[in-house]
């Protein structure tokens, strides 16, 4: 296999997107080499190599033209996109597909006994979330000034630990949020996994072997409708 003009392709390396995104590669024809302990995964069939990382970085690679294609979570997607347009940069990339994995929606959530009437209910009160860019963008939408707490972790022991009256997290099942006495009052964004590309354009093997990818998942996710 020629070493010199792979697709790089950057993954997560270990978290709720990983399982789906390699079997869907495999579903795809594309036969990869898995090394638990690797950074780099190289393709057995097919010109590609997996680069698989904190799923965070990605669209940081795709956007710095670091790599050719991604699959990431909307919500990390644009929450990276809305900080470096606060940040005055300016970004491009191609996004191909939403794929049919990884669905959950970023919530606010407040504590189950607390009284909710509408999103005004949390005017000046402060915010625990992982997704500030996000939060913010939907409070401005409605409004609403808030107190920003940022928390990379443990988001959800906020309010009972005293640091914010509200949380902004991810949500699939809820079972979380009842664990720690919150309960779900506003979805702000609906989320799930897409395939994006990075924008400076592939040379024309790449850009065929990208477009005979996008043209087996599209198979791949219509059989599964
Ligand atoms: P990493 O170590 O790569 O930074 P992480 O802990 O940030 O991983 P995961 O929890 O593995 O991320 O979630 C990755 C993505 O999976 C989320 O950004 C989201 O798009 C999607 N996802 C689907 N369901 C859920 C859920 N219930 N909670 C969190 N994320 C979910
Ligand atoms: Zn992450």
């Amino acid at each position: 296999m020629q070493t010199q003009n792979r697709l790089k392709i950057a993954l997560q390396k270990k978290g709720r997107l990983s399982q789906d995104c390699a079997a869907l590669l495999k579903q795809c024809g594309v036969k990869i080499n898995w090394n638990e302990q690797r950074l780099i995964a190289y393709s057995e069939n097919l010109p590609i190599e997996i680069l698989r990382v904190r799923d965070d970085d990605i669209p940081g690679l795709i956007f710095d033209g670091v790599v050719d294609l991604g699959i990431i979570g909307e919500n990390v997607l644009e929450e990276e996109e809305l900080g470096r347009l606060a940040a005055g940069e300016t970004i491009a990339y191609k996004k191909l597909r939403q794929l049919d994995f990884g669905g959950c929606r970023l919530s606010l959530a407040i504590d189950r006994d607390q009284t909710y009437n509408g999103v005004q209910t949390l005017a000046n009160q402060r915010i625990a979330t992982s997704y500030p860019n996000l939060l913010r963008r939907y409070m401005q939408q409605q409004g609403v000034p808030f107190k920003n707490c940022l928390l990379n972790g443990s988001v959800e022991v906020a309010p009972s630990a005293g640091l914010a009256a509200a949380i902004c997290d991810l949500v699939s099942s809820g079972a979380t949020l009842e664990a720690n006495g919150l309960k779900e009052v506003e979805v702000i964004y609906r989320s799930k996994a897409c395939l994006i590309q990075r924008a400076e354009p592939l040379d024309t093997e790449k850009q065929a072997l990208v477009d005979r990818l996008l043209t087996r998942i599209q198979g791949v996710q219509q059989a599964s409708e």
